[in-house]
């Protein structure tokens, strides 16, 4: 492994297909991305002068159906980067068995540090740059780390003035007003509380004796720690890009909602509550917690320090949050990994919902969005877990078992063109 994420996402292909006896002619397909688009996004800043980012869109299948995945705006972004979180939508969208391919997008810029109208005329000319391989039925973007309804609307207003026509189907995770889906902005975190839960139900863990601490208090980290805190966990640790807290005896996680809802960037940063000490991020990986949620980015529990964590469980709420070496220890020491393409899937499958609304043009409410989002979620955590007992593997593995076999065999029987 030569040390890049997209290295560590084929190190995870190649041994799942040694376990399954992939054909080595569909391994060779299944190891490339079938595009990359790389484009320059020049954006008239506020005091006047142009500053040119860098943006990609990677389209790494589309074999089961049109790509699908978000669009990242982050100062850390690469190409190597969204190739590999392309390649992990794909093996996604088939361990929840949803119609879909993988893409992801992203833009290398540091949107905090950007006013609202630079954003906006950024994410404007980056969709432009990128429209010619998009489509409703071709690849539909949708949030991701720094992006959210409000630039998913403007992704679809720009692709609609070109269309001519409100093209709903064209992005997913866009604001209710614009064809987006009741509960898709909680989805993500919704998806990793019916995962865990189920984890939990698996290894008969009395919930209100259930300690979580949770890496990342943004869409996905929050919404994870609100629906477990109501469900009676006790939320120890929570964390975010300005640091962490702790509390032994649980975080009162209403009172941190009401303090990020008009927080600076809606970050931590200066919450005050009694009993609590301050964490860092790498403390908040070890606490001696049931559940750890890592819900920031990549490569947090590495072989620096696998050995340390505490944790029982983990259920990955980022993409790509372990490496495989760090996976290897946790396994050594009994840690159940429940893996990012399984626990944060609850996203894509509520805007695969969205995007059936919109082309049906009929709207469901939540309560069967809901339904809907928690019944294939623990199929998918049930199938994959069926696999890890009978092969015994860890779920990891098991899921890209899942995954990998279910893209090979729509490969195969597609064939290769012409
Ligand atoms: N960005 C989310 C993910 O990594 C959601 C993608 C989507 O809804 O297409 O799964």
């Amino acid at each position: 492994m030569s040390g890049g994420i997209f290295d560590m996402a084929l190190k995870q292909l190649d041994d799942v297909a040694k376990k399954i006896n992939l054909d080595p002619n569909i391994h060779a397909v299944l190891r490339q991305p079938e595009r990359e688009l790389t484009v320059a996004v020049p954006v008239e800043m506020d005091d006047g002068h142009i500053e040119v980012f860098t943006g990609h869109r990677v389209q790494y299948s589309s074999v089961r159906g049109p790509c699908k995945g978000g669009i990242r705006y982050h100062q850390d972004v690469t190409l190597d980067e969204v190739k590999a979180l392309a390649a992990w939508m794909t093996w996604k969208c088939a361990v929840v068995n949803i119609p879909y391919g993988g893409a992801k997008g992203g833009v290398r810029c540091d949107p905090l540090k950007m006013s609202k109208e630079e954003v906006r005329r950024l994410t404007r000319r980056y969709t432009v740059m990128i429209m010619p391989i998009l489509g409703g039925r071709r690849d539909i973007p949708a949030p991701d780390v720094n992006t959210s309804a409000e630039t998913m609307g403007w992704m679809m207003d720009t692709i609609s003035m070109f269309e001519g026509r409100a093209v709903l189907e064209s992005v997913t995770g866009k604001p209710i007003e614009l064809g987006g889906s009741l509960g898709r902005r909680e989805a993500t975190g919704r998806g990793v509380m019916f995962i865990t839960l189920q984890l939990l139900k698996k290894m008969r863990c009395d919930l209100s004796e259930t300690t979580v601490a949770v890496q990342g208090y943004g869409n996905v980290g929050s919404v994870a720690a609100t629906l477990l805190y109501e469900k009676g966990c006790k939320i120890v640790g929570v964390s975010d890009v300005t640091g962490g807290f702790y509390n032994p005896k649980g975080l009162n996680i209403p009172k941190i909602n009401e303090y990020v809802k008009t927080s600076k960037n809606n970050l931590l940063e200066g919450y005050k509550e009694d009993g609590v000490e301050s964490v860092s991020n790498e403390e908040l990986l070890l606490l001696d917690v049931d559940v750890l949620i890592p819900a920031a980015l990549e490569n947090q529990i590495t072989e620096r320090n696998a050995l340390k964590i505490k944790a029982k469980f983990i259920a990955e709420g980022a993409n790509g949050p372990t490496t495989p070496e760090a996976d290897r220890i946790l396994e050594t020491n009994g840690v159940i990994v429940i893996p990012d393409v399984l626990a944060n899937a609850g996203g894509v499958v509520c805007s695969y919902f969205e995007w059936v609304q919109d082309i049906q043009a009929y709207f469901w409410d939540i309560n069967q969005i809901n339904e809907n989002l928690d019944k294939i979620m623990v199929k998918s955590f049930d199938e994959v877990w069926a696999v890890s007992k009978e092969r015994k593997v860890d779920m990891r593995t098991a899921a890209y078992m899942n995954a990998v076999t279910r893209v090979a065999n729509a490969l195969k029987q597609r064939g290769i063109f012409p």
